[in-house]
Protein backbone atom coordinates (compact mmCIF):
# COMPACT_ATOMS: atom_id res chain seq x y z
CA UNK A 1 0.00 0.00 0.00
CA UNK A 2 2.67 2.60 1.09
CA UNK A 3 4.84 0.63 -2.06
CA UNK A 4 1.69 1.83 -4.33
CA UNK A 5 1.47 5.75 -2.72
CA UNK A 6 5.23 6.05 -2.81
CA UNK A 7 5.00 4.80 -6.69
CA UNK A 8 2.02 7.26 -7.67
CA UNK A 9 3.99 10.43 -5.68
CA UNK A 10 6.97 9.24 -8.07
CA UNK A 11 5.32 8.89 -10.99
CA UNK A 12 3.46 12.42 -10.17
CA UNK A 13 7.26 13.94 -9.91
CA UNK A 14 8.10 12.91 -12.90
CA UNK A 15 4.85 13.75 -15.19
CA UNK A 16 5.17 17.43 -13.43
CA UNK A 17 8.84 17.18 -13.79
CA UNK A 18 8.47 16.34 -17.86
CA UNK A 19 5.86 19.16 -18.13
CA UNK A 20 8.13 21.75 -16.79
CA UNK A 21 11.56 21.20 -18.19
CA UNK A 22 11.40 18.96 -21.60
CA UNK A 23 14.19 20.41 -22.62
CA UNK A 24 16.42 19.80 -19.57
CA UNK A 25 16.27 15.93 -20.78
CA UNK A 26 19.25 15.14 -23.36
CA UNK A 27 18.81 12.12 -25.54
CA UNK A 28 21.68 10.26 -23.90
CA UNK A 29 20.06 10.62 -20.45
CA UNK A 30 17.39 8.14 -18.96
CA UNK A 31 15.31 8.29 -15.91
CA UNK A 32 16.56 8.69 -12.72
CA UNK A 33 15.70 6.66 -9.77
CA UNK A 34 15.60 6.44 -6.18
CA UNK A 35 16.15 2.83 -4.58
CA UNK A 36 12.92 1.82 -1.99
CA UNK A 37 13.60 -0.79 -0.97
CA UNK A 38 16.50 -0.93 2.47
CA UNK A 39 18.65 -3.20 0.60
CA UNK A 40 19.25 -3.93 -3.24
CA UNK A 41 21.55 -6.48 -5.02
CA UNK A 42 23.12 -5.34 -7.97
CA UNK A 43 23.97 -7.98 -10.60
CA UNK A 44 25.77 -8.35 -13.47
CA UNK A 45 22.61 -9.63 -15.67
CA UNK A 46 19.05 -8.43 -15.75
CA UNK A 47 17.76 -11.84 -13.89
CA UNK A 48 17.16 -12.68 -10.63
CA UNK A 49 20.15 -15.20 -10.66
CA UNK A 50 22.59 -13.02 -12.45
CA UNK A 51 25.68 -12.46 -10.39
CA UNK A 52 25.60 -9.77 -7.45
CA UNK A 53 28.50 -7.24 -7.97
CA UNK A 54 27.06 -4.80 -5.58
CA UNK A 55 24.58 -3.57 -3.21
CA UNK A 56 22.45 -0.06 -3.03
CA UNK A 57 20.75 1.34 -0.01
CA UNK A 58 17.51 3.32 0.42
CA UNK A 59 17.80 6.46 -0.74
CA UNK A 60 20.77 5.74 -3.34
CA UNK A 61 19.75 7.59 -7.19
CA UNK A 62 20.20 5.36 -10.19
CA UNK A 63 20.25 6.26 -13.62
CA UNK A 64 18.54 3.92 -15.86
CA UNK A 65 20.29 3.43 -19.15
CA UNK A 66 17.62 0.61 -21.06
CA UNK A 67 15.41 -1.60 -19.44
CA UNK A 68 14.70 -5.19 -19.89
CA UNK A 69 12.69 -7.61 -18.74
CA UNK A 70 11.28 -6.09 -15.52
CA UNK A 71 15.18 -4.94 -15.02
CA UNK A 72 17.05 -1.63 -15.41
CA UNK A 73 20.44 -1.13 -16.43
CA UNK A 74 23.06 1.36 -14.95
CA UNK A 75 26.64 1.19 -14.26
CA UNK A 76 28.64 0.36 -10.75
CA UNK A 77 31.91 0.53 -10.32
CA UNK A 78 32.24 1.40 -13.80
CA UNK A 79 30.81 -1.38 -15.38
CA UNK A 80 27.14 -2.15 -16.58
CA UNK A 81 24.72 -3.21 -13.88
CA UNK A 82 21.14 -4.23 -13.42
CA UNK A 83 18.19 -3.59 -10.79
CA UNK A 84 14.87 -4.86 -10.37
CA UNK A 85 13.21 -2.18 -11.60
CA UNK A 86 9.63 -2.82 -8.89
CA UNK A 87 12.63 -1.45 -5.92
CA UNK A 88 12.58 1.80 -7.78
CA UNK A 89 10.69 4.60 -7.53
CA UNK A 90 11.17 7.19 -10.30
CA UNK A 91 12.32 11.03 -9.51
CA UNK A 92 12.25 14.51 -11.67
CA UNK A 93 15.63 14.16 -13.57
CA UNK A 94 17.08 17.43 -12.27
CA UNK A 95 17.16 19.46 -9.16
CA UNK A 96 15.89 22.31 -11.52
CA UNK A 97 12.70 21.71 -11.26
CA UNK A 98 11.83 23.21 -8.24
CA UNK A 99 9.44 25.67 -8.77
CA UNK A 100 6.32 23.84 -8.23
CA UNK A 101 7.36 21.99 -5.34
CA UNK A 102 7.21 23.63 -1.74
CA UNK A 103 10.20 20.95 -0.32
CA UNK A 104 12.63 21.71 -3.52
CA UNK A 105 14.94 24.52 -3.61
CA UNK A 106 17.64 25.12 -6.11
CA UNK A 107 20.77 23.34 -5.39
CA UNK A 108 24.05 23.81 -6.88
CA UNK A 109 26.20 20.45 -5.84
CA UNK A 110 29.57 20.93 -6.43
CA UNK A 111 32.51 18.40 -6.00
CA UNK A 112 36.11 18.98 -5.30
CA UNK A 113 38.55 16.72 -6.75
CA UNK A 114 40.61 14.42 -3.93
CA UNK A 115 43.14 12.74 -5.65
CA UNK A 116 46.19 13.31 -8.41
CA UNK A 117 46.02 12.70 -12.11
CA UNK A 118 41.64 11.29 -12.19
CA UNK A 119 41.06 10.72 -15.24
CA UNK A 120 37.74 12.34 -16.88
CA UNK A 121 35.56 10.17 -19.19
CA UNK A 122 33.14 11.00 -21.85
CA UNK A 123 30.46 8.68 -20.06
CA UNK A 124 29.97 7.34 -16.36
CA UNK A 125 31.96 4.14 -16.82
CA UNK A 126 35.64 3.11 -17.07
CA UNK A 127 34.82 1.72 -20.55
CA UNK A 128 34.48 5.45 -21.62
CA UNK A 129 37.16 7.34 -23.04
CA UNK A 130 39.58 9.61 -21.32
CA UNK A 131 38.95 12.93 -21.97
CA UNK A 132 41.08 14.97 -19.63
CA UNK A 133 42.45 14.64 -16.68
CA UNK A 134 42.26 16.52 -13.55
CA UNK A 135 44.24 17.23 -10.06
CA UNK A 136 43.72 17.03 -6.27
CA UNK A 137 41.75 20.54 -5.44
CA UNK A 138 39.46 21.31 -8.91
CA UNK A 139 36.31 21.85 -8.05
CA UNK A 140 33.67 21.77 -11.00
CA UNK A 141 29.39 22.00 -10.48
CA UNK A 142 27.74 18.68 -11.06
CA UNK A 143 25.62 18.02 -13.77
CA UNK A 144 23.79 14.22 -12.08
CA UNK A 145 24.88 11.54 -10.73
CA UNK A 146 24.68 8.15 -12.05
CA UNK A 147 25.63 5.61 -9.39
CA UNK A 148 29.47 6.14 -9.20
CA UNK A 149 29.98 8.64 -11.28
CA UNK A 150 29.52 12.42 -11.11
CA UNK A 151 28.62 13.92 -14.50
CA UNK A 152 30.57 17.49 -14.20
CA UNK A 153 30.85 20.97 -16.28
CA UNK A 154 34.23 22.69 -17.16
CA UNK A 155 34.75 26.56 -17.24
CA UNK A 156 34.14 26.17 -21.22
CA UNK A 157 30.77 24.40 -20.52
CA UNK A 158 30.85 21.32 -21.93
CA UNK A 159 31.16 18.06 -19.60
CA UNK A 160 32.67 15.28 -18.97
CA UNK A 161 32.27 12.44 -16.28
CA UNK A 162 34.51 11.81 -12.97
CA UNK A 163 34.61 8.88 -10.54
CA UNK A 164 32.93 9.79 -7.45
CA UNK A 165 34.89 7.68 -5.17
CA UNK A 166 37.96 10.29 -5.99
CA UNK A 167 36.09 13.56 -5.26
CA UNK A 168 34.33 15.14 -2.11
CA UNK A 169 30.92 16.45 -2.58
CA UNK A 170 29.25 19.64 -1.38
CA UNK A 171 26.50 21.25 -1.69
CA UNK A 172 25.25 24.61 -1.24
CA UNK A 173 21.17 25.87 -1.05
CA UNK A 174 20.51 28.92 -2.93
CA UNK A 175 17.60 29.31 -1.05
CA UNK A 176 17.05 27.00 1.76
CA UNK A 177 15.75 27.42 5.58
CA UNK A 178 17.95 24.47 6.54
CA UNK A 179 21.23 24.55 7.24
CA UNK A 180 23.96 23.85 4.93
CA UNK A 181 24.94 20.12 4.87
CA UNK A 182 27.90 19.88 7.32
CA UNK A 183 28.66 16.35 5.94
CA UNK A 184 31.91 17.75 3.87
CA UNK A 185 34.71 17.50 5.43
CA UNK A 186 37.06 20.54 6.68
CA UNK A 187 40.32 19.01 7.10
CA UNK A 188 40.82 16.98 4.07
CA UNK A 189 44.31 19.42 3.31
CA UNK A 190 45.26 19.00 6.54
CA UNK A 191 48.79 17.17 5.83
CA UNK A 192 50.53 15.25 8.83
CA UNK A 193 52.38 12.52 8.17
CA UNK A 194 51.24 11.86 4.67
CA UNK A 195 53.48 9.61 3.63
CA UNK A 196 51.88 8.38 0.94
CA UNK A 197 49.69 11.42 -0.23
CA UNK A 198 49.53 11.83 -4.19
CA UNK A 199 49.46 8.02 -4.65
CA UNK A 200 47.07 5.76 -5.98
CA UNK A 201 47.05 2.49 -4.83
CA UNK A 202 44.52 -0.36 -5.69
CA UNK A 203 44.10 -3.27 -3.88
CA UNK A 204 42.94 -6.33 -5.16
CA UNK A 205 41.15 -8.63 -2.40
CA UNK A 206 41.67 -12.16 -3.79
CA UNK A 207 38.74 -14.31 -5.14
CA UNK A 208 34.73 -13.44 -3.48
CA UNK A 209 31.37 -14.53 -4.59
CA UNK A 210 30.99 -18.27 -6.50
CA UNK A 211 35.31 -18.05 -6.46
CA UNK A 212 35.72 -18.86 -2.43
CA UNK A 213 39.66 -18.96 -2.85
CA UNK A 214 41.08 -21.93 -0.23
CA UNK A 215 39.34 -23.69 2.47
CA UNK A 216 40.98 -23.23 5.70
CA UNK A 217 41.44 -26.13 8.44
CA UNK A 218 38.98 -24.83 10.39
CA UNK A 219 36.56 -24.37 7.28
CA UNK A 220 36.68 -20.43 6.78
CA UNK A 221 37.17 -19.14 3.58
CA UNK A 222 40.25 -17.31 2.13
CA UNK A 223 37.78 -15.01 0.23
CA UNK A 224 36.47 -13.74 3.31
CA UNK A 225 39.59 -13.72 5.10
CA UNK A 226 41.18 -11.36 2.45
CA UNK A 227 37.76 -9.28 2.58
CA UNK A 228 38.74 -8.48 6.22
CA UNK A 229 42.42 -7.80 5.66
CA UNK A 230 41.95 -5.36 2.68
CA UNK A 231 39.58 -3.00 4.47
CA UNK A 232 42.20 -2.99 7.60
CA UNK A 233 44.95 -2.29 4.99
CA UNK A 234 42.91 0.04 3.45
CA UNK A 235 42.50 1.75 6.23
CA UNK A 236 46.50 2.26 7.27
CA UNK A 237 46.96 3.43 3.50
CA UNK A 238 44.45 5.92 3.83
CA UNK A 239 45.71 7.46 6.90
CA UNK A 240 49.41 7.50 5.07
CA UNK A 241 47.51 10.01 2.61
CA UNK A 242 47.08 7.61 -0.24
CA UNK A 243 43.95 7.08 -2.56
CA UNK A 244 43.06 3.93 -2.51
CA UNK A 245 40.84 2.21 -4.64
CA UNK A 246 39.98 -1.79 -4.72
CA UNK A 247 38.85 -3.84 -6.73
CA UNK A 248 35.83 -5.73 -4.86
CA UNK A 249 34.04 -4.10 -1.37
CA UNK A 250 32.03 -7.27 -1.04
CA UNK A 251 31.35 -10.73 -1.37
CA UNK A 252 30.71 -10.90 -4.80
CA UNK A 253 33.30 -12.68 -8.25
CA UNK A 254 35.11 -10.17 -10.08
CA UNK A 255 36.91 -11.65 -13.05
CA UNK A 256 40.72 -11.42 -13.09
CA UNK A 257 40.68 -9.61 -16.45
CA UNK A 258 38.29 -6.67 -14.55
CA UNK A 259 40.35 -6.67 -11.57
CA UNK A 260 43.54 -6.00 -14.02
CA UNK A 261 41.33 -2.89 -16.02
CA UNK A 262 40.09 -1.39 -12.75
CA UNK A 263 43.47 -1.07 -11.77
CA UNK A 264 44.46 -0.16 -15.49
CA UNK A 265 41.26 2.60 -15.52
CA UNK A 266 43.46 5.04 -13.11
CA UNK A 267 46.87 6.43 -12.86
CA UNK A 268 47.47 3.59 -10.31
CA UNK A 269 51.25 3.72 -8.67
CA UNK A 270 50.74 0.52 -7.09
CA UNK A 271 48.48 -2.64 -7.24
CA UNK A 272 48.45 -5.25 -4.68
CA UNK A 273 46.79 -8.18 -4.46
CA UNK A 274 46.16 -9.92 -1.09
CA UNK A 275 45.61 -13.86 -1.07
CA UNK A 276 46.15 -16.66 1.66
CA UNK A 277 47.84 -19.52 0.51
CA UNK A 278 47.09 -23.46 1.09
CA UNK A 279 49.28 -26.59 0.19
CA UNK A 280 48.26 -29.93 0.28
CA UNK A 281 50.85 -30.62 3.26
CA UNK A 282 50.09 -29.72 6.42
CA UNK A 283 53.62 -28.01 7.39
CA UNK A 284 53.90 -25.65 4.80
CA UNK A 285 53.94 -22.17 5.92
CA UNK A 286 55.14 -18.67 5.71
CA UNK A 287 54.61 -15.31 3.90
CA UNK A 288 55.25 -15.23 0.53
CA UNK A 289 55.48 -11.72 -2.16
CA UNK A 290 55.00 -12.62 -5.42
CA UNK A 291 55.48 -10.03 -8.94
CA UNK A 292 55.32 -10.92 -12.67
CA UNK A 293 57.58 -8.43 -14.67
CA UNK A 294 61.39 -8.07 -13.52
CA UNK A 295 60.53 -4.68 -12.99
CA UNK A 296 58.20 -4.77 -10.04
CA UNK A 297 60.71 -7.05 -8.03
CA UNK A 298 61.98 -3.89 -5.90
CA UNK A 299 57.72 -3.13 -5.01
CA UNK A 300 58.20 -6.87 -4.18
CA UNK A 301 61.36 -6.86 -1.96
CA UNK A 302 59.93 -3.46 -0.34
CA UNK A 303 57.10 -5.40 0.83
CA UNK A 304 57.87 -8.61 1.94
CA UNK A 305 61.02 -6.92 4.10
CA UNK A 306 58.28 -4.82 5.72
CA UNK A 307 56.30 -7.96 6.52
CA UNK A 308 59.60 -10.21 7.39
CA UNK A 309 60.00 -7.88 10.03
CA UNK A 310 56.69 -7.01 11.02
CA UNK A 311 54.89 -10.16 11.10
CA UNK A 312 55.90 -13.76 13.31
CA UNK A 313 55.25 -15.98 10.45
CA UNK A 314 58.50 -17.53 8.47
CA UNK A 315 59.69 -15.37 6.00
CA UNK A 316 59.58 -17.14 2.38
CA UNK A 317 60.78 -14.53 0.19
CA UNK A 318 60.05 -12.97 -2.83
CA UNK A 319 59.08 -15.14 -5.84
CA UNK A 320 58.74 -14.29 -9.88
CA UNK A 321 55.29 -16.20 -10.97
CA UNK A 322 53.16 -15.13 -14.25
CA UNK A 323 50.02 -14.92 -12.77
CA UNK A 324 47.31 -13.39 -14.86
CA UNK A 325 46.36 -10.72 -12.35
CA UNK A 326 49.80 -9.10 -12.39
CA UNK A 327 50.17 -9.59 -16.50
CA UNK A 328 47.08 -7.92 -16.98
CA UNK A 329 48.23 -4.64 -14.77
CA UNK A 330 50.41 -1.96 -16.25
CA UNK A 331 51.22 -0.25 -12.92
CA UNK A 332 53.77 -2.20 -10.72
CA UNK A 333 51.88 -4.71 -9.14
CA UNK A 334 52.50 -8.02 -6.12
CA UNK A 335 50.41 -10.78 -5.16
CA UNK A 336 51.09 -11.55 -1.48
CA UNK A 337 50.51 -14.92 0.13
CA UNK A 338 49.73 -13.67 3.62
CA UNK A 339 50.33 -17.08 5.54
CA UNK A 340 48.87 -20.69 5.04
CA UNK A 341 45.28 -21.43 6.00
CA UNK A 342 46.22 -25.35 5.32
CA UNK A 343 48.97 -24.37 8.15
CA UNK A 344 47.80 -24.81 12.03
CA UNK A 345 50.02 -22.66 13.02
CA UNK A 346 49.74 -19.72 10.43
CA UNK A 347 45.92 -20.02 10.13
CA UNK A 348 45.78 -19.77 14.52
CA UNK A 349 47.86 -16.39 14.00
CA UNK A 350 46.60 -15.20 10.70
CA UNK A 351 42.83 -14.81 12.10
CA UNK A 352 44.17 -12.60 15.03
CA UNK A 353 42.95 -8.47 15.02
CA UNK A 354 47.39 -8.43 15.58
CA UNK A 355 48.02 -9.96 12.43
CA UNK A 356 45.40 -8.56 10.04
CA UNK A 357 47.22 -4.95 11.82
CA UNK A 358 50.31 -5.86 11.63
CA UNK A 359 50.34 -6.65 7.64
CA UNK A 360 48.07 -3.15 7.30
CA UNK A 361 51.36 -1.39 9.04
CA UNK A 362 53.80 -3.43 6.86
CA UNK A 363 52.21 -3.47 3.41
CA UNK A 364 51.95 0.65 3.47
CA UNK A 365 55.47 0.92 5.52
CA UNK A 366 56.52 -1.36 2.33
CA UNK A 367 54.76 1.22 -0.27
CA UNK A 368 56.19 4.47 1.76
CA UNK A 369 60.03 2.98 1.49
CA UNK A 370 59.30 1.61 -2.49
CA UNK A 371 58.24 5.01 -3.40
CA UNK A 372 60.70 7.29 -1.04
CA UNK A 373 63.42 4.92 -1.92
ZN1 LIG B 1 44.11 -16.82 -3.40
Amino acid sequence: MKYLRQLFIGIGFLLLGSLLVPSLTHANEGQSYEVYSSVLNVRGEPASDGEIIGVLSKGNKVMAFQEKYGWVQTYYGGHVAWVAKHHLIPVANTSQSSSANTQSVTTTDSITVTANSVRLRSGPGTDYNVIGSSSAGDTYNIVETNGDWHQIKFSNGSTGWIAAWLTNTSSTSEQSSEPINTSNNTNNNTPQSESLEGYTIVLDPGHGGKDSGAIALNGIYEKDLVSDTAVRVADELRNAGATVIVTRNGDYFVSLDNRASISNSYQTDAFVSLHYDSFPTIGVNGVTTYFGNGSDRGLAQNIQSSLASTVSLDNRGIMQRDFSVLRGTTAPSVLIELGFISNPNDLAIVQTAAYQNQVATAITDGLVDYFHR
